[in-house]
C-alpha cells in the first residue's frame, strides 16, 4: 500500500495557492474546518448551473435530476459509514444531529430519574442537550472521568451503567486531546444494559474508517465540513427500526405523505426527518466530498495523519516549555495536538504563529469547556491535521514555535 501523497493532493485544493505576506498558509486547523477541493466546488456549481430545481417536487426534468443527485449523496454518505440510505438523514452539523435525537426521541421517551450517561470530554453539542433534558425532564445525567493520559475510565462504565440507565452518549473522538474512544466496547456495554447508544463522530469519520454496523450504534452524527465537504450539511445516522419509531423532530413540507385537515402521515425513511427544502448543493457537494476521500482511502489517510502526530510529537520533544495536554499512545490518538507555551495565553500563542508565519491553529475553550478548563484555565492552543499536510509544514511550525518560545 503506497502512502497518499500530500503535495499532489494540495493541487487540487486553490485555496493553498493563496500567499499571505508573500508566504504560504500552513493550516493547522482543520478539526475546526477542513479545506475544499475543486472536486468538491465543481459539484456544487454544477447543480446551480446546471440543475438547479427543488427536490420531491416537481415532474420537470430539473426537478427530476436534482432529486437524483440528492439522493445519490444519500446513498454515498451511508455507504461510505456503512449505512442504508433509509438510514441516512441529512442534517445541518453534528449539532443539529445530536439535538434532533435528543429533541425527537429522548424529550418524548425519558422521565425524571432515568439516567443518561455522558463523558467529560463531550463537545458542548453532546452536552449542553443534556443539561437542558436534566432541567426539563429532571433526568440524571451522569459523565466517565479521563486518565491521566487521555483516555476514558473505562471501568467507570461497569459502575455507572445501571437499569435505571436509558442513554450513553459519547465523542467517538476527542476534539481537544484527540483520544479515539473504545466505542465498540461502549456500545456493548449499553446494548447489554438496553440502552440507546449515541456516537459523536464529527472527529472521526473524517479521518479513519469508522463502520456504523461494527461499532453497534444506534446513533452516528457528523458534519461535512470537517471532511472537505461544504458548511450547513451534516449527517444523522440511525439505525432504521429507531427511526420507524421515532417521532419527526421538524414538521413541514416533504416530511409528510399526506395532509388532512385534521391529520397527516409522515413520509418514508429518511425524508421523514428533513422537514422543508433542505441543502440540496451542500448534500450533493458532501457526497463529491466522500467520492474523494475514497479514492484516496480512510486507511491511507489514518496512516498519513498518525505519521504526522508522531513527527510533531517527536520535534515538540525538544522544545521547552512546552505543556501537552495528553500522553496517549499513538494507536488511540487521532490527528490533534493541543498544548500551552510557557505563560502565553493560548490566544497568543496562536496569534504569534499566525502573524509571523501563516500557522492557523485554534485556541480558546475549542467548545469543550468542562475538559479544557480542567486543563487550562485560560483554555489551549490546538493543532489539527488533515490529507494535504506536509512535513515540511510542520517544520515551519516548529521554527515558528521556537521564535515565539523565548
Ligand atoms: N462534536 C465534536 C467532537 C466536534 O469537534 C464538533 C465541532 N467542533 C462538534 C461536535 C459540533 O459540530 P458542528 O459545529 O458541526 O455542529
Amino acid at each position: 500500500m503506497f502512502n497518499l501523497n500530500p503535495e499532489k493532493i494540495r493541487e487540487d485544493f486553490p485555496i493553498f495557492r493563496r500567499k499571505i505576506n508573500g508566504k504560504p498558509i500552513i493550516y493547522f486547523d482543520n478539526a475546526a474546518m477542513t479545506q475544499k477541493p475543486v472536486q468538491v466546488l465543481d459539484a456544487i456549481t454544477n447543480y446551480y448551473k446546471e440543475h438547479c430545481a427543488n427536490v420531491h417536487r416537481g415532474v420537470h426534468r430539473l426537478s427530476q435530476e436534482a432529486s437524483v443527485l440528492y439522493e445519490e449523496a444519500h446513498k454515498k454518505i451511508g455507504k461510505f459509514v456503512n449505512a442504508r440510505f433509509e438510514e441516512t438523514v441529512f442534517t445541518r452539523n453534528t449539532t443539529e444531529s445530536l439535538n434532533l435525537i435528543y429533541y425527537a426521541y429522548a424529550l418524548r421517551n425519558l422521565k425524571k430519574g432515568d439516567r443518561v450517561l455522558a463523558t467529560m470530554m463531550e463537545h458542548h453539542s453532546n452536552y449542553v442537550p443534556l443539561l437542558e433534558l436534566k432541567r426539563i425532564l429532571g433526568i440524571e445525567l451522569d459523565t466517565i472521568g479521563i486518565n491521566e493520559d487521555g483516555t476514558l475510565k473505562m471501568e467507570e462504565y461497569e459502575k455507572k451503567i445501571n437499569k435505571k440507565t436509558k442513554m450513553v452518549a459519547v465523542v467517538h473522538v476527542s476534539n481537544v486531546l484527540g483520544t479515539i474512544n473504545k466505542v465498540k466496547e461502549i456500545g456493548r456495554m449499553a446494548r447489554e444494559n438496553n440502552c440507546l447508544f449515541i456516537v459523536d463522530a464529527a472527529q472521526s469519520v473524517p479521518h479513519m474508517p469508522v463502520d456504523f454496523k461494527k461499532i453497534n450504534a444506534d446513533f452516528l452524527c457528523f458534519s461535512g465540513y470537517k471532511m472537505l465537504g461544504p458548511t450547513g450539511i451534516g449527517a444523522l445516522i440511525g439505525k432504521r427500526e429507531i427511526l420507524e419509531e421515532m417521532s419527526p423532530f421538524l414538521y413541514g413540507g416533504d416530511m409528510i405523505q399526506e395532509v388532512h385537515k385534521d391529520s397527516w402521515k409522515p413520509n418514508k425513511l429518511p425524508w421523514k426527518f428533513e422537514a422543508g427544502t433542505p441543502n440540496i448543493a451542500g448534500g450533493i457537494g458532501l457526497g463529491a466530498a466522500v467520492d474523494y476521500l475514497k479514492k484516496i482511502g480512510m486507511e491511507k489517510i489514518r496512516k498519513h495523519e498518525i505519521e504526522l502526530v508522531k513527527y510533531t510529537l517527536e520535534k515538540l520533544s525538544g522544545v521547552k516549555n512546552i505543556k501537552i495536554y495528553d500522553n496517549l499512545n499513538i494507536e488511540n490518538k487521532g490527528g490533534v495536538i493541543s498544548f500551552n507555551l510557557g505563560k502565553l495565553k493560548c490566544h497568543e500563542t496562536a496569534g504569534l504563529l499566525d502573524s509571523m508565519d501563516n500557522v492557523m491553529c485554534r485556541s480558546g475553550m475549542l467548545c469543550a469547556q468542562p475538559l479544557v478548563e480542567s486543563l487550562n484555565q485560560d483554555g489551549v492552543t490546538r493543532i489539527s491535521f488533515y490529507i494535504y499536510n506536509t512535513k515540511q509544514e510542520i517544520d515551519i511550525f516548529i521554527e515558528s514555535f521556537k521564535k515565539i518560545n523565548l
